[in-house]
């Protein structure tokens, strides 16, 4: 394949990373085209025998399989490592893929780790049912209590996992402590940075190791695909991951990965008219409710969060005090907000997390993390605010809010 000049790695590492989110990565073909081809071809054909050999010997540079390259995944590839400053990225089919990756491809049997209390539904079941499994322990600590990490360190320790913002709680780690905590100890640290992507937040900058990414949520943005990915240094990526995935096989389709370098164009609009309107959104639904978002002087971490976000992301919660019927009955008076539990989408999406997204959690745990009955998840989309406002008053009315 043929690079345009403009795609010399040297001059492309210096653009920005909304001009990354663009046009990092691109490879044209012969043919010139301006937008990135999809290549949805399983194998690849060798002009030689020999050259077959020598491709599998790992001395002469192409693809083999679609398991382990393809031209249009590679390029979603260069494209988000270029946006996060990092050296390497490998994609995966589910954000799931790419967390579960990340784990069991550095930890053995007898191996512990630390993580943040409030996580993904799926993450929680990672550590606490998966990883147990294989005699991989994890010390659950309240992210937000800087000290709780260093305390948890033991001997076997080898890594930090955590999310922030977290969902659905909100709650904020503070990157460059804990990330320096994990640094001191000899500790990678490995960040879940779905909420905010690059272009919020950069958790290498703030000295994060590994950062993984549901790429199904802002990346995409328009509730079409599922994707996931994971950025490092090189030997990590190049390593220790790469021989994992390679031969269990949780790769990302060429397809999605188009439809992910489409959406990556508009990420740098979308994430902040999405935070603006979270902000105004956010604003009312404060004078009205308890209202947890990160953009808000009210939420305890706001300062925090500012030192570390662009802005405050497109993700908000409410807690009402009636319960889950009191939640349930304002999902059902919503008329433009769905009721639906993806995030991340140009759509505005409202959930009850303790009976959908958390409901695989036990009741003790999910009242350790903060999610309570009465909790309401909001990712508010590009829609007029103020039709989103005006939906989230009638229906809060209806409740007797
Ligand atoms: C959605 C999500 C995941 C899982 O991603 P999938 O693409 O749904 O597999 C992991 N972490 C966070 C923070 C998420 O929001």
């Amino acid at each position: 394949m043929k690079r345009t000049t403009g795609q010399d790695r040297s001059i492309t590492s210096k653009w920005r990373p909304a001009t990354q989110a663009v046009r990092g990565g691109t490879a044209r073909s012969e043919w010139g085209e301006t937008s990135e081809a999809l290549f949805l071809t399983s194998g690849y054909s060798y002009d030689k025998a020999s050259d077959a050999a020598a491709r599998f010997a790992g001395e002469q540079q192409g693809m083999t399989y679609s398991r382990l390259q393809n031209p249009t995944v590679e390029m979603l590839e260069k494209r988000i490592a270029l946006m996060e400053g990092a050296e390497s990225c490998r994609t995966m089919a589910t954000g799931m893929a790419a967390m579960t990756a990340v784990l069991l491809c550095q930890l053995s049997q007898g191996d512990h780790m630390v993580a943040g209390r409030a996580a993904f539904g799926s993450c929680r079941w990672l550590t606490d049912t998966l990883l147990p499994r294989f005699g991989i322990e994890t010390t659950i600590v309240d992210g937000s209590d800087t000290d709780q990490w260093k305390d948890a360190i033991r001997p076997n320790t080898k890594l930090f996992f955590f999310e922030t913002p977290a969902n659905p709680t909100l709650d904020i780690v503070d990157l460059e402590a804990v990330c320096g905590i994990a640094k001191e100890a000899g500790l990678l640290s490995v960040v879940d940075n779905a909420f905010a992507t690059p272009l919020l937040q950069r958790p290498m900058d703030f000295g994060a190791d590994i950062v993984a990414y549901s790429a199904t949520k802002m990346m995409d943005g328009q509730g079409r695909v599922l994707a996931g990915a994971v950025v490092g240094k090189e030997e990590f990526i190049e390593k220790t991951l790469l021989s994992f995935t390679r031969n269990t096989g949780p790769t990302l389709s060429p397809f999605n990965a188009w439809v992910v370098l489409k959406g990556l164009e508009t990420l740098d609009l979308r994430i902040r008219r999405q935070s603006e309107n979270a902000l105004k959104v956010a604003s009312f639904l404060d004078r009205r409710v308890a209202t947890l978002y990160p953009g808000l002087a009210s939420h305890p971490q706001h300062n925090l969060a500012m030192r570390q976000m662009d802005a405050g992301g497109t993700i908000l919660a409410i807690n009402v005090d009636g319960g889950r019927t009191q939640a349930h009955g304002l999902l059902d008076a919503l008329e433009l907000i769905d009721i639906s539990n993806n995030i991340g989408d140009s759509r505005s999406l409202m959930t009850h997390p303790a009976s959908t997204t958390h409901a695989g959690l036990s009741a003790e745990t999910r009242a350790a993390m903060g999610v309570g009955e009465g909790m309401l998840r909001l990712n508010v989309g590009l829609e007029d605010p103020q039709d989103v406002i005006e939906d989230l008053d009638q229906a809060l009315v209806a409740v007797g809010l």
